[in-house]
Parts: structure tokens; sequence; C-alpha cells
């Protein structure tokens, strides 16, 4: 069962489950006060785009589930290549609340730059939005640098505000698939997304199934195989570990074929949509450990194919 789907919960229930693992996790981790304030301000903003897009804005896409079948039998992501509109006119307002989060939640005037580029129109935001939805790091990277704007920070806000639009398409293109499509799903055995083709945040195991989430798109899916989801190493050079002997619930998959790692944490339910990052937040330690032993997440994945 590759793809796993995730039950959509109340956006009341999702903010008490937000704010209980905060709370749970400002317990052990007093220090990241600061920074769980930003997300809770980043995610409010996150969660209010995803509910104006429930109500109807997601464009009608010519994507027959035979092609869709196909192309995820050839390794290609569903959404890879394809020309999809986006709501600019939503997301754009955004865009500028999600950069003033973040400069007053410690990025400064290097995101204050960023919200004048976007209201300026410095920034073309529909090219913007089209370059994150694609995973183009190379157009956000040289237009962020050519205007003189922190590069990361561009990818980050623009992923953020791309993000619900991203998850609501996977929802509604797997959602609904028939016997075909989903044996495809089924049998997607990669490490990189079905449908956006990004890498994993990290694994959510629950029960012992060891899920992969999307950290764009929040997609869920299960590998037949135990390896390294980047270059398939399952020898001696895959390597699950605990950095914390006493916290054996969250490890760290490393690989010194390829350099990359991989953070897997035990939780009693999957993350929906978008208390993801929460997992990622709860394990910054985990990318901390991993980096100091030189392990790396490899850059982004490039699907050519067009139709
Ligand atoms: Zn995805
Ligand atoms: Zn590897």
């Amino acid at each position: 069962m590759p793809h796993v789907p995730i039950p959509a919960i109340s956006r009341q229930n999702q903010a008490d489950l937000a704010e209980r693992r905060w709370q749970d996790l400002l317990t052990v981790r007093p220090d990241l006060g600061p920074a769980l304030d930003l997300q809770r301000r980043l995610l409010a903003l996150v969660a209010g785009l995803a509910s104006a897009l429930e109500n109807g804005r997601l464009p009608r896409l010519s994507l027959p589930q035979k092609y869709l079948a196909a192309k995820l039998a050839r390794g290609v992501p569903a959404l890879a290549g394809e020309p999809i509109p986006l709501p600019v006119p939503l997301l754009r307002p955004a865009l500028v609340q999600l950069c003033e989060a973040l400069a007053e939640g410690g990025a400064g005037e290097a995101a204050t730059h960023i919200r004048d580029a976007i209201a300026s129109g410095n920034i073309e935001c529909g090219s913007l939005l089209t370059a994150s939805l694609a995973r183009n790091q190379t157009a956000i990277r040289t237009g962020a640098s050519h205007r003189g704007l922190a590069p990361d920070l561009v990818w980050l806000v623009a992923e953020l505000a791309v993000g619900p639009f991203v998850h609501a398409l996977q929802r509604a293109l797997f959602g609904h698939a028939g016997d075909e499509l989903q044996q495809a799903l089924d049998g997607w055995n990669r490490g990189y997304c079905p449908a956006c083709g990004s890498w994993p945040a990290l694994a959510e195991v629950v029960g012992g199934h060891r899920t992969l989430r999307c950290s764009f798109c929040s997609s869920a899916w299960e590998l037949t195989t135990y390896a390294c989801i980047y270059c398939e190493e399952s020898g001696e050079k895959f390597v699950t570990a605990a950095p914390d002997e006493e916290r054996k619930d969250r490890r760290l998959e490393v690989c010194s074929t390829c350099g990359g790692y991989l953070k897997t944490i035990d939780l009693p339910e999957l993350s929906p949509f978008p208390l993801l990052s929460i997992s990622d937040i709860e394990t910054t330690d985990l990318d901390v450990a991993a980096m100091e032993h030189g392990y790396q997440r490899p850059a982004l994945k490039e699907f050519g194919s067009r139709r």
C-alpha cells in the first residue's frame, strides 16, 4: 500500500493538535520558543490559504488518469512538466504577509526587501509562484540574486505560499484514483514524491510503517524496500541510528554511498497538512547531528518530461 491517503481533519482539531505539539516541544526545548512563535504565525497563514482553496479555487486540469499512470510508471511525478495555472490573486497577498511574519520573526530586513520587491512588482508574482510549483531552484536563485535578495528566503516564502495549492492538487489528483492510477501509485517505490517530485522532509513512522512525507505537498508514501531513499543503497553503507541513546524513537538514516540523510520519527499518527512542518522543527537536532557528520540532503531531482 505505498501511497497513503491522510484523512482531512477540521481546522479547529488541526489547530488544537498543533498547539499540543508545540507545548510538548517547548517543555523539552524552551530555546525553540521564538522559532515556534514564528511557525505558529506562518502556519496560520498557510492554513488560511488552504481553507480558501477548499472553497473551489482549484483549476480544472486535463490530466487523464491513464496518462498520469503511464507517467508514474516511468518514474516521473504526476505534476512534473505540466503547465498549471496558479491562483495568483489569492497567493499574492499571502506572499506579502508571509514576508512580514518572517521579518518580525527574525529574518529582519532580508524578508522586508522581498516583501517590497513583491509589492512593487520588481518580483513578478506569477513567475515566482510558477517556478516554485515547478521546483525550479535555479530560476528562483538566479532571479533572487539579480535583485540582491536572499535566495533561500525567496525560495521559502514561495514554497510556503504554493504549498497549500500543491497539497490540494495532489489530493484532487490522487484522492479519486481509478484502478489504473491506483495501481501506478501502489507501484511507486521511489524516494521522491509521486505528486511533485520533492524529497521527503522526513519519514513519520506509525505502527512500524515508515512513511515518507513530502516536504512540499505533504504526500505520504511507503516504500517496499528498506534502503537509502536517494540512491537505493541497502548494504552496510546504509545505516539507521539514534543519535540520542535515550530517544530511540528519533532516528537518522545515513548513507555513505551518496552522503544523504533522512530523519525518521515515531508518531502516534501521520501529521495532516500543514502540520508536517512541526515534525520537521521537532527534529532539527537530528539535522544538526547529520550535518555535523558530513551528511546532507541532496538537491531536488530534475524531471525533463513535457507532453
Ligand atoms: Zn510532493
Ligand atoms: Zn544513498
